[in-house]
């Protein structure tokens, strides 16, 4: 009941729209690392091998080591859509894998079904089984117990059907630097934040993004 009450006293708190904001930027997140000269992974101690030539979203891990090179624009706009599917347009299902994540890739998408991101209004939504799912999202760098649960899930899934790499991990292996899954949207950062997440999923089903 407090909860509730609570709820009521502070009114909505959803973010705005995308039509509410304005357009996005092409900037990258580390805008120091791209514009610099002679900069290289080796040189910053770079963990994942993410700088050289210019920055590399889809290995950075965030871990600064590259400081006081790391300039961050704030720009949200990460992810990279290399396949639109808009026949999910109007609903789209997602279904997500962890096949061995550190838990936060988890926490930042759960996020975007809270009250603050509402997921549902993009015409987005989560399912408990890959049959009724349109995008299968895989976080986590692939360990050995979930391989063949990762294919039996995406064999289940009815056509047409997305697979979307989200974190670093599953990109590209992450610290670890393994095997690198094969994706339709890939989602980087370590974790993604919400608005990245929410951004790319809009975009992959052919909206304007956030
Ligand atoms: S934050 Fe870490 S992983 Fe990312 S570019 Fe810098 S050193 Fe590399
Ligand atoms: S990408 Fe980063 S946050 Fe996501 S599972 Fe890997 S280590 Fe964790």
């Amino acid at each position: 009941m407090n909860w509730f009450l609570k709820g009521v006293r502070k009114g909505v708190r959803t973010e705005k729209t995308p039509s509410d904001v304005a357009p996005w930027s092409t900037e990258l997140q580390f805008k120091g690392i791209e514009e610099e000269s002679g900069v290289t992974s080796e040189s910053l101690r770079c963990p994942t091998s993410a700088i050289g030539p210019g920055w590399i979203a889809e290995r950075c891990v965030y871990c600064r080591r590259c400081y006081p090179h790391y300039q961050p624009t704030g720009n949200h706009r990460m992810g990279v859509v290399k396949r639109v599917e808009k026949r999910f347009q109007r609903s789209f299902y997602l279904y997500p894998i962890d096949v061995g994540t550190c838990g936060a890739c988890n926490t930042e998408l759960r996020l975007i079904a809270s009250p603050q991101h509402d997921l549902t209004r993009f015409g987005i939504f989560f399912t408990n089984t890959p049959r009724h799912a349109d995008a299968l999202i895989v976080m986590g760098i692939m360990t050995k117990g979930m391989r063949e649960a990762f294919r039996r899930a995406y064999e289940a899934m009815p056509e047409p059907k997305l697979v979307i790499a989200l974190g670093a991990c599953a990109i590209s292996g992450g610290i670890f630097q393994t095997e690198k899954i094969e994706a339709d949207v890939v989602i980087p950062g370590c974790p993604p934040s919400p608005y990245t997440i929410l951004d790319a999923l809009i975009r992959a089903k052919g909206g304007r993004g956030w």
